[in-house]
C-alpha cells in the first residue's frame, strides 16, 4: 500500500513477492526512516489458524511510525493486509509444535529526496516466511553477555520504537556476545550503565525464590513486547507478584548467587519464553538455578504457547481464529 501526502493509503495491491526497484536517493537508504512488526499466525492443534493479538501489532506499529515522524497505518489497514496475505499463504503455515507463518509488516520512506525532513511518500508492505521452532530440541537455558561498551536506547531515543536503526546499532554487541560464547547480548540502560534493560530482540524477567516475579518498567529505552504484557497477564491469573522495576546488573549478580533469584527468562515472538541459564560480565559468568531451564518459565511458557495453539481457553480474547 502507497501512502503521499496528496493521495493519503492508495494503490493497495497484493503481488507474488519480487524484488523492489529503488532510486538510489530514495529516502530510507540515507536516513533509515522505517519501521517493522514481527508477528505470527499459528497452526491451531486442529488444523485451523490463528492470529495471536495482531491488534496490539497495529498499535505499536502506529506507535513506532509516531516516534518517526511517519504517518500511521490505519489499525483496520494493517490488520486488513495481515489477514489477507495469511488467507493466501494458508497452505504454508506449518503443522507441529513451534511451526508459524512468521509475519513481517514494514513501512519506509519512498520518497526520492535527499533532504533531512520527513518523508512526504510511504510504503507499507507486508511479507510472511513459514518458520520452525526457535531452538531446536526444546526447551534449553540460553547464556547471556552483558554489554558493557554499547548501549541499545538512550533516553530520549527510540528505544520504544521498532525501527530498524535500533537493530542496526545492536548488531555489534550481539556479534560480541556471540564471540565471547554467548547466545544472546544483553543490554544495560545507557544513562548509568546499571540497569539491565533487554536483549537484541527479547524482554527480560526474573523469579524470586518467594514466587514473585519482575521485570524491567516502560521507560522509553526498552520495546514494549507483546509477549511480556502477555506474560504479565498470566503470571496475573496464576496468581504471581509481578513487579516492573528496575533491577541492576549488580543485583542479578548477587542475588542469583545467593539463591534468591530462582530464575530468569527471556521472551519475545520468536523465541516466545526461554530460560536464561548463565550470565557472563565482564570476564566473569554467574549461573542461574540449575543452569538449565526453569520451572515457573516452563509452566509460564505452556500456558502461552497452548493459548496460541488453541489447546487451552483464552480468558483474554487474544486468539483470532482465521480459518
Ligand atoms: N525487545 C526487542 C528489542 C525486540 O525486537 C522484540 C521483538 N519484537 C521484543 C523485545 C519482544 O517483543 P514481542 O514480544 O512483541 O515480540
Amino acid at each position: 500500500v502507497r501512502f503521499s501526502r496528496e493521495k493519503g493509503w492508495h494503490d493497495a495491491q497484493i503481488t507474488a513477492r519480487a524484488p523492489i526497484p529503488m532510486d538510489p536517493a530514495t529516502a530510507v537508504l540515507h536516513y533509515a526512516q522505517e519501521i517493522f512488526e514481527g508477528m505470527k499466525a499459528y497452526r491451531l492443534a486442529d488444523g485451523g489458524a490463528a492470529l495471536f493479538r495482531a491488534d496490539a501489532n497495529a498499535r505499536r506499529f502506529a506507535q513506532s511510525a509516531e516516534r518517526m515522524a511517519m504517518p500511521p497505518v490505519p489499525e483496520a489497514l494493517f490488520l486488513d493486509s495481515v489477514r489477507k496475505l495469511v488467507a493466501i499463504d494458508r497452505d504454508w503455515i506449518p503443522h507441529g509444535e513451534g511451526g508459524a507463518l512468521y509475519l513481517r509488516p514494514f513501512m519506509f520512506a519512498s520518497e526520492v529526496f535527499l533532504g533531512v525532513r520527513p518523508s512526504n511518500e510511504y510504503l507499507f508492505i507486508v511479507i510472511a516466511s513459514p518458520v520452525g521452532a526457535y531452538f531446536k530440541g526444546g526447551a534449553k537455558a540460553i547464556s547471556l553477555g552483558v554489554s558493557r561498551h554499547y548501549t541499545r536506547a538512550a533516553p530520549g531515543g527510540t528505544g520504544a520504537a521498532k525501527c530498524g536503526g535500533n537493530y542496526a546499532s545492536s548488531l555489534i554487541a550481539q556479534a560480541e556476545a556471540v564471540r565471547q560464547g554467548c547466545d544472546q547480548v544483553v543490554f544495560l540502560d545507557a544513562a548509568e550503565h546499571r540497569w539491565v534493560e533487554e536483549l537484541g530482540g527479547m524482554n527480560t524477567f526474573f523469579v524470586f525464590d518467594d514466587g514473585s516475579i519482575s521485570t524491567p518498567p516502560l521507560e522509553g529505552t526498552i520495546l514494549p513486547g507483546i509477549t511480556r504484557e502477555s506474560i504479565i497477564k498470566l503470571a496475573h491469573d496464576e496468581g504471581l507478584t509481578v513487579r516492573e522495576e528496575r533491577y541492576s546488573i549488580d543485583q542479578w549478580r548477587a542475588d542469583a548467587t545467593s539463591g534468591r533469584l530462582t530464575e530468569a527468562f527471556a521472551c519475545g515472538t520468536a523465541a516466545v519464553v526461554t530460560s536464561i541459564g548463565v550470565v557472563q560480565d565482564e570476564g566473569q559468568s554467574f549461573t542461574i538455578g540449575s543452569g538449565g531451564p526453569g520451572q515457573l518459565t516452563e509452566k509460564l511458557r505452556a500456558r502461552l504457547v497452548d493459548i496460541q495453539r488453541g489447546l487451552a481457553p483464552d480468558p483474554h480474547n487474544w486468539v483470532e481464529r482465521l480459518f
